[in-house]
């Protein structure tokens, strides 16, 4: 009684989905968007939540995000999408209130309330995919400032003798430059765990979180969370304990969850 109905969309490089609901037990999902230009692919987008009486809507997007402007920025490598403010014209064509932040914040977020660091007010959230990106809840509150957190980008030492060149366009050897998806598509990923765990070992000493979520395609890899536990562990040398690794629990639905969470 009294609660508005709220809606999502996870807004990803290669498809969006929308949700209406109220959690996962309770979510009705949208197929998935193809992600085409921005005129067609929020034309669908409108379309699914047209009609339904939603009052607010959270968006998780691709990055990298204008927080402020609610747009995405003149940087992202999508060129359709630079400098769209898809917050403002989501709230302008159906009437509701935005809020938007990173896809990986809003993953984060949705873990938080409904999966695997439920209860846990300081962790963060580590996927690693096509790229990688890093949320980092602290206090109970997602960290953000001049702009949002950019894990992927941390600067990692050369394990000795690996000659790869690393796929950033901006940095090459930065960790997404090592260790995303088309990383170890093209170096074979010998040096995975370690790149990961010196990562992990530069998270844990900046912000000490209790749990580390370790999310992504590349970290469904056999044994890979296991050998990367191990290295960190090695690497702190007990200096300061390290944060227990865990895998996320709301699968598929932790984007549209996250950014129903992002309302809610
Ligand atoms: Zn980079």
């Amino acid at each position: 009684m009294g609660t508005a109905l709220v809606g999502a969309i996870e807004a990803g490089g290669t498809k969006f989905i929308c949700a209406v609901g109220t959690g996962p037990a309770d979510l009705e999902v949208s197929p998935p968007i193809p992600t085409r230009s921005p005129e067609e692919t929020l034309r669908d987008v409108i379309a699914f939540f047209a009609g339904r009486g939603v009052k607010k809507i959270g968006i998780g997007c691709f990055g990298p995000v204008d927080l402020e402007r609610a747009a995405i920025t003149k940087t992202t490598p999508k060129l359709d999408w630079r400098g769209v403010p898809i917050g403002t014209i989501i709230q302008r064509a159906l009437d509701v209130k935005v809020a938007i932040d990173t896809d990986v914040n809003a993953a984060a977020l949705g873990e938080h309330r409904w999966g695997a660091v439920q209860g846990i007010d300081d962790f963060v959230y580590l996927t690693v995919g096509t790229g990688i990106g890093g949320g980092a809840m602290v206090n109970g509150r997602l960290a953000r400032g001049l702009a949002h957190p950019e894990m992927g980008h941390l600067r990692l030492p050369r394990v000795k003798g690996d000659r790869f060149k690393g796929v950033c366009p901006l940095h090459g050897d930065c960790l997404e430059g090592m260790a995303s998806g088309p990383a170890v598509a093209a170096s074979g990923g010998a040096y995975e765990a370690d790149y990961l765990a010196w990562a992990l070992m530069n998270i844990t000493c900046t912000l000490s979180p209790k749990m580390i979520v370790m999310g992504g395609g590349v970290m469904k890899t056999k044994g890979l969370i296991e050998a990367v536990r191990v290295k960190l562990k090695q690497e702190l040398r007990g200096y300061v304990p390290a944060p227990k690794l865990v895998r996320p629990k709301l699968g598929d639905r932790a984007g549209v969850l996250g950014s129903l969470a992002l309302v809610l």
